[in-house]
């Protein structure tokens, strides 16, 4: 696999309640704008996506933002970052983040973060891209997802081949480490906490 040049991060349009969280996308960040890596993002301020840009952009990185002219209000399209493009509506946004990246990456967030993973994961299953696509476990906040998937495969609704299609990982090292090694060498790793 060559080099990723785009890492597109699903996360919260929220803080949560852990407080490791909002550094962790900020950590995440930097590490993007220390290796080069344009972040592509849904384009808000708020939340863990506000806090994973800002760490880029602290940092002299790129960052690529897609935000639909509706959730301009409640997201807040963020005025600070390379690239910010205001779309008609949410599935021009996710093809567009999709077409932009080379890998993608879960932080911890809600039904927004669930519904764009598994729409990956399942375009995976269809055979429409083979992406990285990793789920940073952060303080194993992501346990139950991937207890439902191994759940899923036990009882019939999936095959076990699904559980290749995205790998689990316990800190933004191995994420990077992943994301750097050779596809047939990658390990679904899972599930870890940090
Ligand atoms: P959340 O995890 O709910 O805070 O949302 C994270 C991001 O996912 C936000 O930018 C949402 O706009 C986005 N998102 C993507 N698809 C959806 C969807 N079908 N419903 C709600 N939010 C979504």
């Amino acid at each position: 696999m060559s080099p990723i040049t785009s890492l597109c991060v699903y996360c919260g349009s929220s803080r949560g309640v852990n407080p490791d969280f909002i550094p962790l996308a900020r950590e995440l960040g930097r590490e993007l704008a220390t290796r080069n890596i344009r972040l592509v993002y849904g384009g808000g301020r708020v939340g863990l996506m506000g806090a994973c840009a800002d760490g880029v952009m602290a940092h002299g990185g790129r960052v690529f933002g897609v935000i639909p002219q509706h959730l301009q209000d409640r997201e807040v399209g963020h005025s600070g970052i390379s690239e910010l493009k205001v779309v008609d509506n949410m599935h021009t946004r996710k093809r567009m983040m999709f077409d932009h990246s080379d890998a993608f990456c879960v932080l911890p967030g809600g039904l927004g973060t669930l519904e764009e993973f598994f729409e990956v994961v399942t375009w995976r299953q269809l055979g429409m891209h083979d992406k990285p696509i990793i789920v940073l476990n952060a303080g194993g906040y992501w346990d139950n997802l991937v207890g439902m998937i191994d759940r899923i495969v036990d009882d019939g609704f999936a095959q076990p081949s699904v559980r290749q299609y995205f790998s689990v990982v316990n800190s933004i090292g191995r994420l990077f480490d992943l994301l750097a090694a050779p596809a047939e060498t990658q390990e679904p790793d899972f599930p870890d906490r940090i």
